[in-house]
């Protein structure tokens, strides 16, 4: 079919559009049950989380193991276990996108591998990756090799699935050996990231009751465990992450906070102040280029 492309065609063309368009609203403004709806997911809340101009290329030497950044600045980490989820994942990840929250996720190997878009989507959307592992285990009762096999296999589905390695671990329970966080660090330049904030919330004790243990429980540096599986724990998140942007909190990636840990010095004497912004709203890590590898043909 041959189009036209004159100017005035074109203009025509998107006035008719536009008529259609709002023939539709006009219909749609008199239906009777849903002239008052509006969508509380596309809008938000209108908080926003500044842009971070933090590096997370974090030194070897940070340390093996982290509950918390050592840092006297606002800055936390909110970190989701267990995922990706397909329906809860992305719900939230809508959430944090509204919000311009960077967040770190400790993924399951093979859910990665079951639902690798929404794994891309994390990463093209800002936020982290953290091995979690493929199956879940106790680590503490398995062997280097098993140990060996079970992070493999997760690095290399999350790399086949968003092209990113992981930077850090989380152990399944929180459960691992202080020799085996040693031998991972080793082996794979991994800190165990462990958390200071828990809600429980894989206990499901109420919506209400997760958003209000995180709240009365962070603090500057917190690094805030949550579970992305959990239906409740997404349906708590909106509460929760506008009640920490009120209090002045500033979300970073774990990775993020760990590259405070080695400048302790410098800012710990300091008062809580606005980080610098990137201009323009870019991506707030431009370091994150150095991790890319070859990412191959994409598996709906
Ligand atoms: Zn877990």
């Amino acid at each position: 079919m041959i189009v036209p492309r004159h100017p005035f065609f074109l203009m025509t063309l998107s006035g008719l559009m536009m008529l259609v368009a709002c023939s539709a609203n006009d219909k749609s403004r008199k239906t009777k049950f849903n002239a008052g709806y509006r969508s509380p997911s596309l809008f938000g809340s209108g908080l926003r989380n500044p842009d971070i101009n933090l590096p997370s290329e974090f030194p070897s030497d940070v340390g093996i193991s982290h509950r918390r950044g050592r840092t006297d600045l606002p800055y936390i980490a909110m970190t989701f276990d267990d995922g990706p989820h397909p329906e809860n994942t992305p719900r939230l990840l809508d959430m944090l996108r509204e919000r311009n929250i960077k967040a770190t996720f400790y993924v399951i190997g093979r859910s990665v591998d079951m639902y690798p878009h929404i794994v891309r989507r994390m990463v093209a959307e800002g936020h982290e990756i953290g091995n979690h592992t493929w199956t879940h285990p106790n680590l503490t009762r398995m062997s280097n090799a098993s140990i060996r096999t079970e992070m493999d296999r997760t690095r290399n589905v999350i790399i086949s699935a968003c092209g990113v390695k992981p930077r850090t671990m989380r152990p399944p329970y929180g459960a691992l050996r202080e020799s085996q966080r040693a031998w991972i660090h080793k082996e794979y330049g991994y800190p165990t990231i462990m958390w200071n904030v828990d809600p429980r919330d894989w206990q499901r004790p109420g919506v209400s009751v997760v958003t209000s243990r995180i709240l009365d429980k962070t603090m500057n540096g917190s690094i805030v465990l949550a579970h992305d599986l959990h239906k409740p724990t997404v349906d708590a998140m909106p509460d929760t992450l506008d009640g920490l942007l009120k209090r002045g909190f500033q979300f970073v990636t774990v990775s993020q906070l760990l590259t405070l840990n080695s400048s302790l010095s410098d800012v710990s004497t300091k008062k809580p102040a606005q980080p610098k912004a990137v201009a323009g709203g870019a991506r707030q890590d431009g370091s994150e280029s150095l991790t890319f590898v070859k990412v191959p043909a994409f598996k709906q």
